[in-house]
C-alpha cells in the first residue's frame, strides 16, 4: 500500500529535509493516490516492463511504478531530493536514479545499459511543466525502444497534442506528435491534487508510438521544418507562410502540382497533406 503520495507525507517529507518546493524545477507533488494508481493503470505497466521516469521527486509515482514494474530508471535533476526520494523507496530495489538534466540525458545509452533485458519500455511521468514540449519531441525524435508514454501536463498542451485539424487546438506540436504516435488523452486533472497547488489545470496523455509510421516523409529535417514554416503566422494563410522561407514562383508551382488552395490555413491540414508538401520540397528543391 502507497504511503508517499499524500498531502501529509509531502509536507512532512519536505520539512523533515528543511525543504520547499521549487517553481524553477517546476515542482508540484502529486498528492492523491487515485489519480497515481490511474496513471500507472492508463500505462499498463506489468513486472515484464520497464519505465523510465521523469522528475521523481519525493517518490509517489516512483513507489507505485517500483510495486507494478520489472524495473525504474528515473532522472532527477534537484540535488536536494535524493536523499529524501531514497529514503522514501527503501524496501525497493527495482530502480535507479540518475541525478541528471533529462534534456541532457543520453537516453540511448542509458536504456542499453540498465534497460537492456526488456522488451517494453515505457515512459511515465507528472512532467515539469516548464519542459514539456522539449521532453517530449526530443525523446520521440529519438527513435528509441520506448513504446508508449503516459504524462501528466499543463491541460492546455495536452489539448494541443490530442488537437484535430480544424480546432484552436491543432498545431505543429500536434502533428509532430501525431506523426510519431497516436495521443489520446486519458484524464483531466484538478490544480488542487498537487501541492503546491500550479496555476493552471492538468490532464494525463497517454502515446502509442507506432512500430511503423502510417505515414513516413522522405526527408523528416525538412517535414519539421516545413511544418515550423507553415505555422509561423497562424492567421496568415499557408501560402503566405510558406513565401516567407521559398520563392513564391516556386510556391505557387508546388501548390498547383499538389492541388492545395494557396488560400488554406495550414491548421485545417491533416498530417499528410504536411508530408506531400515535405516530400514535393525533397524531391524539387
Ligand atoms: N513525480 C513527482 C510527483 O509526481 O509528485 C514530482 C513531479 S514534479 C511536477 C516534477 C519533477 O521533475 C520534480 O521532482 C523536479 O525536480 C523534476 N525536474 C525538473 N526539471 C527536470 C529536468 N530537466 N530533468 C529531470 N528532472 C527534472
Amino acid at each position: 500500500m502507497s504511503r508517499i503520495g499524500t498531502a501529509g507525507f509531502v509536507n512532512k517529507s519536505l520539512k523533515a529535509n528543511e525543504l520547499t518546493a521549487k517553481k524553477k524545477y517546476g515542482q508540484n507533488f502529486l498528492i492523491d493516490q487515485n489519480i497515481l494508481n490511474h496513471i500507472v493503470d492508463a500505462a499498463e505497466v506489468t513486472k515484464k516492463d520497464a519505465v523510465i521516469e521523469i522528475g521523481p521527486g519525493l517518490g509517489s509515482l516512483t513507489e507505485v511504478l517500483c510495486e507494478r514494474a520489472g524495473f525504474v530508471l528515473a532522472y532527477e535533476i534537484d540535488p536536494d531530493l535524493l536523499k529524501p526520494l531514497k529514503e522514501n523507496l527503501i524496501g525497493f530495489l527495482n530502480y535507479k536514479i540518475i541525478h541528471q538534466d533529462i534534456l541532457k540525458a543520453n537516453l540511448l545509452s542509458d536504456i542499453n545499459l540498465y534497460l537492456k533485458e526488456y522488451e517494453n519500455i515505457y515512459v511515465v511521468a507528472n512532467l515539469p511543466y516548464y519542459i514539456t514540449t522539449p521532453v517530449i519531441l526530443g525523446l520521440l525524435s529519438q527513435n528509441s525502444r520506448i513504446k508508449r508514454y503516459v504524462m501528466m501536463m499543463q491541460l492546455e498542451v495536452a489539448d494541443r497534442i490530442c488537437g484535430k485539424p480544424k480546432t484552436k487546438e491543432y498545431n505543429a506540436l500536434s502533428i509532430m506528435v501525431q506523426y510519431k504516435a497516436t495521443a489520446t488523452k486519458v484524464l483531466k486533472v484538478p490544480r488542487t491534487v498537487f501541492v503546491p497547488a500550479p496555476n493552471v489545470d492538468s490532464a494525463v496523455v497517454r502515446l502509442d508510438v507506432y512500430d511503423t509510421p502510417p505515414l513516413k516523409a522522405k526527408d523528416e529535417a525538412c517535414f519539421y521544418e516545413v511544418l515550423r514554416v507553415c505555422f509561423t503566422q497562424r492567421r496568415k494563410t499557408l501560402y503566405n507562410n510558406l513565401i516567407l522561407s521559398y520563392e513564391k514562383e516556386f510556391i505557387h508551382q508546388m501548390l498547383m502540382d499538389l492541388s492545395i488552395p494557396p488560400t488554406v490555413r495550414a491548421e485545417t491540414l491533416p498530417v499528410s497533406e504536411f508530408i506531400r508538401i515535405s516530400d514535393y520540397l525533397t524531391q524539387n528543391k
